[in-house]
């Protein structure tokens, strides 16, 4: 979500006349966009401020102002300024388009400028703003949780859930294929939620947008994400779209009806849709789930990528992970190494839990001692590393097609090749990276090439243009 809103950030700022640049002494607005997420996350975007104090003494009175945007700044908000007096203004989640009204009362004289309430009257509507050229981009649908999670931070940085229409939505990707983007993210925090209350609601009164905020997903006559994904697949206009992904998702409103959108497209599934789906599951323990405020049972979740499977085969699937959660029982963290030898995922994403300031869990015992949640941590992503290597290997010698991302950071694999190959990095539609060779000369960038795959490890996969 932050990437996206940087993407966003940086597209109103071009907008208003100012280019980008990768040097922070030449910039003349500078925009941190902190996450809340975790503690350590919180940290590092406090110290990155603090690293942009002397700029605003430069000796040749070039001074740059200085912002803070996204859930830190949702969060912190006057806080920020008593922290870092030099802060020029504070931009909260839901104020990102004020942001050029922003830096223009900041340009003529004003300090301090804060923008950080919800708009709790209005609809949710927007366009998708990207920065340059680009075959991918991030599409918000709905915005805000309603869930609740007893650890989580985000219903307080991001506000209730809010969705956009699918009509609007299916327009704005249209004008994205126009301008050359094939591959689509559908993002929301719980984007499984999208279409409640939305105003194509056939049951909303007008006065009820307050009203429906808080109920779990759409209920029967509303809009709902099923719906969005087979419009996008079928609308003429997006003929060029090729894949559609999405994140993130909760597994309660992860239905039936979505699970069927994985079938081939000959069984009555959506081609476009990627084989790839990332399902938080934060814990194996059913006890640990409730503590979690999570609303579903481990055997759900269970049945839920069984059934998936069954329909693709070939689905990538990733999930997150918490541990050391309080009351987290080392039988408990071993039902979540049994839910990864069950599920068998191709990518975890796990952390040592945090308690973050106003949540429920904040006011538990954390009762998990760090050497512990250090351990758990480290056990995990080995144990999740042998499996990953496996589901990995077992793709070499087939052949797949990618979207390819640009030229790869680390050129190691074509050091000392006495010609002009260059390393590209690609993903398949099941999420999995491969890095391949090809002559510098060639521009790749956002074609869909088959590689064969010809070596794996337990992070990506080493393919050959076919
Ligand atoms: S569903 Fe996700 S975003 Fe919402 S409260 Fe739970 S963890 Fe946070």
């Amino acid at each position: 979500m932050n990437v996206a809103d940087s993407e966003r950030i940086s597209a109103l700022l071009a907008e208003k006349g100012l280019e980008a640049t990768d040097q922070v002494e030449d910039a003349h607005v500078i925009i941190l966009n902190g996450c809340t997420v975790r503690e350590k996350a919180v940290h590092k975007a406090l110290s990155t401020l603090g690293t942009l104090r002397p700029l605003k003494k430069r000796p040749d009175g070039q001074k740059p102002l200085i912002g803070m945007a996204g859930c830190v700044a949702q969060l912190e908000k006057e806080k920020l300024f008593k922290r870092a007096p030099y802060l020029d203004f504070v931009v909260g989640t839901d104020a990102i388009d004020h942001l050029p009204e922003i830096v223009h009362r900041v340009e003529h004289g004003e300090r301090h400028v804060m923008y950080a309430d919800f708009d709790r009257a209005n609809d949710y509507s927007t366009d998708t703003k990207i920065f340059g050229y680009k075959a991918q981009a991030y599409v918000n649908i709905m915005k805000g949780c309603d869930k609740y999670c007893t650890y989580c931070i985000v219903p307080y940085t991001r506000g209730k859930e809010k969705s956009r229409t699918i009509d609007e939505v299916v327009e704005d990707v249209a004008r994205l294929v126009a301008r050359g983007v094939r591959e689509i993210t559908l993002l929301g925090q719980n984007v499984n939620s999208f279409g409640k209350g939305n105003p194509n609601s056939k049951l909303r009164e007008p006065q009820e947008l307050h009203n429906v905020i808080g109920k779990v997903g759409p209920r029967a006559g509303e809009e709902n994400f099923p719906q969005l994904l087979r419009a996008l697949d079928s609308d003429p206009r997006l003929a060029e779209l090729k894949r559609i992904r999405f994140t993130s998702s909760h597994p309660l409103d992860f239905s039936d009806e979505l699970i069927e959108c994985y079938a081939p497209a000959s069984q009555g599934g959506v081609a476009k849709l990627a084989g790839h789906l990332h399902l938080p599951v934060q814990s194996g323990s059913n006890a640990v789930l409730q503590k979690m405020g999570r609303h579903h049972k481990i055997e759900s979740y269970i049945a839920q990528m069984d059934r998936l499977r069954e329909l693709n085969p070939e689905v990538g699937l990733s999930t997150d992970l918490i541990v050391g959660f309080p009351t987290e029982t080392e039988e408990d963290f071993q039902q979540t190494l049994r839910l990864l030898d069950r599920v068998q995922f191709d990518n975890i994403y796990a952390f040592a839990y945090s308690p973050r300031p106003g949540t429920r869990a904040a006011k538990m015992v954390d009762d998990v001692s760090n050497d512990v949640k250090n351990r758990r941590l480290n056990e995990l992503l080995q144990y999740q590393l042998k499996i990953a290597e496996a589901r990995y290997a077992s793709r070499v010698g087939k052949e797949m097609e990618i979207l390819v991302e640009g030229e790869a950071k680390n050129q190691n694999l074509a050091v000392g090749l006495k010609t002009d190959l260059r390393v590209w990095t690609g993903r398949t539609t099941c999420n999995r990276v491969v890095n391949f060779m090809s002559g510098g000369q060639r521009e790749l960038l956002g074609k869909f090439l088959n590689v064969k795959i010809a070596g794996a490890t337990s992070l990506s996969l080493q393919g050959e243009l076919t």
